[in-house]
């Protein structure tokens, strides 16, 4: 659309001014319409398809009563450790629940715990996957203090709420006597927190799901993309050297941070369809008077554009080589993880007009979820959840929220736990909605 407008701009000015105001006006025209075009509008067929059905009803007031013992069962899990890697007690929890509710539970080699609810037939596979690993160690306090709306303790947001949320979620089903088309696969995934390591296991292991949704981040726009993250180190090496023998001698040291300085000189714009770097780790050295014989230094980057990703990627490599080459010291690269990219905002034009994704809004809308700022959008083309890993494998995934909260990551860490509530109405309602294949093709586009 903005090239054509361009293009009708550029024929006036060389007829002359009464084709300049006619063009203006194609213009204006165009310009109206590309905004009415742009206006998403969201299918709203679901609301009286589901939610008058007294099965769903049953289900949302079972919601509702259960609420107060919904929040008492996240501070129980958020009470329990659950560092990445360590996170037995949780998953025995959940595996335990998941059971008791009479789901098909199997738990696979790296921890993650499965619960299958069967649907009638007919209809898609969902999977709804909520990460059970914390950043905060297994030293860490994670008791929950109560302040009136507000929940406080490390991991309290990210992400027990979630996993609180799928139980409940997976309890009202069962209330409301609810079945559903296609199987509803319950997936508390591992070691989300060092590079979604855990949903990749799952998804090589089992049969492709036709949808995924994470349930993992703020409450806010749903999010339909995969930011990509490398990281990587860079270690240099050499023979090493007493500083009285050390004059001319290679030092990594000069290559690490002619590295680092020739890194940050790169020219890349600002997220999300740019690029973001970050130097996290400089290491190296264990006495004042030597030449180091090991130095290295980390790089975190991030895009969701697999082009610029990529190419950076190499930027970064040949200007490491480089340094290594002038200096005359070793060199060894280690990749620590590469999490693809999903796409831009305009490659991922497709994945935005998808039912799950359109759905999704007006069920946040439905609920009443606030998805942030004016003008960010019902929906973004980022993510740095359990669903990117969909993303990357073309399965139509988005990540939808848990509660209002922050500081994650941190000790501050703290959640506000009546926004849980409809959180937790919007994963039921999406997940019934979507596992309906009827309903589905009506919203096929
Ligand atoms: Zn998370």
């Amino acid at each position: 659309m903005a090239v054509s407008s361009v293009k009708a701009y550029c024929i006036t000015r060389r007829r002359g001014s009464l084709l300049r105001a006619a063009a203006v006006a194609i213009v204006t025209h165009l310009a109206v319409a590309t905004l009415h075009a742009q206006q998403p509008s969201y299918p709203t067929a679901w609301r009286s398809a589901i939610l008058s059905r007294p099965d769903i009803k049953g289900a949302l007031a079972h919601l509702e009563r259960g609420f107060p013992k919904q929040v008492d069962e996240w501070i129980t899990i958020a009470e329990m450790p659950g560092k990445s890697g360590s996170e037995e007690k949780r998953g025995a929890y959940v595996q335990q629940v998941m059971e008791q509710e009479g789901l098909q539970v199997s738990v696979d080699s790296l921890g993650n715990v499965t619960g299958v609810r069967k649907g009638a037939g007919g209809g898609p596979s969902i999977v709804l996957a909520a990460h059970l690993d914390i950043v905060h160690g297994l030293d860490v306090n994670l008791q929950v203090r109560r302040e009136g709306d507000t929940l406080r303790a490390p991991g309290i947001f990210d992400n027990s709420a979630s996993v609180a949320n799928m139980l409940a979620t997976i309890r009202a089903l069962n209330a409301g006597g609810i079945r559903t088309k296609g199987d509803l696969i319950f997936v508390a995934t591992v070691r989300e927190e060092i590079g979604l390591r855990g949903i990749d296991f799952w998804l090589d292991h089992h049969p492709r799901p036709d949808l995924l949704i994470g349930l993992d981040g703020g409450l806010g726009p749903v999010a339909y993309g995969a930011l990509g993250i490398y990281w990587t180190r860079y270690v240099f090496t050499s023979e090493g050297s007493h500083t009285a023998t050390s004059r001319g001698k290679p030092t990594p040291v000069k290559a690490l941070a002619e590295a680092i300085d020739g890194i940050y000189k790169l020219g890349y714009g600002p997220l999300p369809d740019g690029a973001v770097i970050n130097v996290g780790q400089v290491h190296g050295g264990v006495i004042f008077n030597g030449v180091p014989e090991e130095l290295y230094f980390t790089t975190d980057l991030r895009s969701t554009d697999p082009v610029l990703l990529d190419s950076l990627d190499r930027s970064i490599g040949r200007l490491v080589a480089n340094a290594a080459a002038r200096e005359k010291v070793g060199l060894r690269v280690e990749r620590e993880l590469q999490n693809g990219a999903g796409g831009t905002t305009a490659m991922l034009a497709p994945a935005r007009a998808h039912p799950l994704v359109q759905t999704a809004v007006d069920v946040q809308q439905h609920l009443g979820i606030r998805t942030g700022p004016p003008g960010a959008g019902d929906a973004i083309a980022i993510g740095s959840t359990d669903a990117n890993m969909g993303v990357i494998r073309r399965i139509p995934s988005i990540a939808i929220g848990r509660s209002y909260g922050g500081n994650q990551h941190t000790i501050h860490e703290w959640a506000d736990w009546k926004s849980a509530l409809p959180a937790t109405k919007l994963m039921l309602l999406l997940a019934v909605t979507m596992s309906d294949s009827s309903l589905r093709s009506d919203l096929v586009p």
